[in-house]
C-alpha cells in the first residue's frame, strides 16, 4: 500500500535567539495543530525552556558531540539534548561542515550517537555552486548520504534536508526541477539502501531561503515531505504561513 509520510515544518534558529523570541513559539502554537509535524531548533541555551513552554512543537539540538560525555570542553552530548528534552537534532548542517570542518564520518558518528539517546536526526547535505555549475550535484548527494548516514535508519529516526549551499540565506532558489530531481534520487538511492519500506518512509525536507512567498510552490514538488528553515522560521508571523502551506 501507499507510505504516508507526515509532513514536517522544521526550524533552525541557528546562532539567534534570546529568552525573549520563546514567545515566538506561543505564536506558533495554533499552526502547530494542524497535521503536520512543527519542529523547532533553537540554540542549545534555549532547549530546555523550549521543551517546557512548547505545547505541540518538537524541540530540537542543532548538533550533538558523537560522544555521550567525557573531555570535550564546550560541546554538548545527544543525551544531554534529550535529557533538555529534545526529541530531535539536525546533523551535518553546511554551517557545521564548513565553520566546524565537519565531514561524513564525523556526522555518521554524531547519528549513531543522536540514535543510541532516542533523538530523531535531521540529517542535512547539500552542494556548493561549483560542484552545481561542474553537473556533480548527484555525485556529491549520493556520496553524502552515503558516508554520513549510518546502517539503522528508520522512517522514524531519520530525516534528510537538502540544503543547497547556495540557497542558504542568499534569497536564491533552485527551480522546481531541480529540487525534484534531487528529491527523487535520494529516494531511489534510500530504497536500495535501506529496502522499499524504510527507503520510501524517510522524510525529505528540501532547505535553503524557504519562505511564505515560495513555500507552496516547493512543498508541491514530488518527494519532498517539508522544510528545513533558517531566517523565516524565527519569526511566527513568517513561519506560521509555512506551516499552513504544508497543512
Ligand atoms: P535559510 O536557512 O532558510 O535562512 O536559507 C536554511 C538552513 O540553513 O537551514
Amino acid at each position: 500500500g501507499e507510505i504516508m509520510r507526515r509532513k514536517l515544518a522544521a526550524g533552525n534558529w541557528k546562532m539567534n535567539g534570546l529568552k525573549a523570541a520563546l514567545s515566538e513559539l506561543d505564536g506558533m502554537e495554533a499552526a502547530a495543530q494542524g497535521a503536520s509535524e512543527v519542529l523547532i531548533c533553537p540554540p542549545a541555551t534555549l532547549v530546555a525552556a523550549a521543551a517546557q513552554t512548547a505545547k505541540g512543537i518538537a524541540i530540537g539540538g542543532q548538533d550533538c558531540h558523537a560522544n555521550a560525555s567525557g573531555a570535550h570542553t564546550g560541546d554538548i552530548s545527544a543525551p544531554m539534548l534529550a535529557d533538555a528534552g529534545a526529541t530531535y537534532v539536525i546533523l551535518g548542517h553546511s554551517e557545521r561542515r564548513t565553520d566546524h570542518d565537519e565531514h561524513d564520518e564525523h556526522v555518521r558518528a554524531k547519528c549513531k550517537s543522536a540514535w543510541q539517546a532516542g533523538l530523531n536526526v535531521v540529517l542535512c547535505v547539500g552542494e556548493s555552486l561549483a560542484e552545481r555549475e561542474a553537473q556533480n550535484t548527484l555525485d556529491i548527494i549520493g556520496g553524502q548520504l552515503a558516508g554520513s548516514v549510518p546502517d539503522g535508519a528508520t522512517g522514524h529516526n531519520l530525516v534528510i534536508a537538502y540544503e543547497p549551499i547556495w540557497a542558504i540565506g542568499t534569497g536564491k532558489v533552485p527551480t522546481t526541477d531541480q529540487i525534484g530531481e534531487v528529491h527523487d534520487f535520494m529516494r531511489a538511492r534510500l530504497e536500495k539502501r535501506f529496502g522499499e519500506g524504510v527507503g520510501r518512509s524517510v522524510r525529505l525536507l528540501y532547505g535553503g531561503s524557504v519562505k511564505p512567498g515560495n513555500a507552496t510552490e516547493i512543498f508541491a514538488v514530488s518527494n519532498v515531505d517539508g522544510a528545513l528553515v533558517g531566517g523565516a522560521s524565527l519569526k511566527a508571523a513568517d513561519f506560521v504561513p509555512i506551516i499552513e502551506a504544508l497543512n
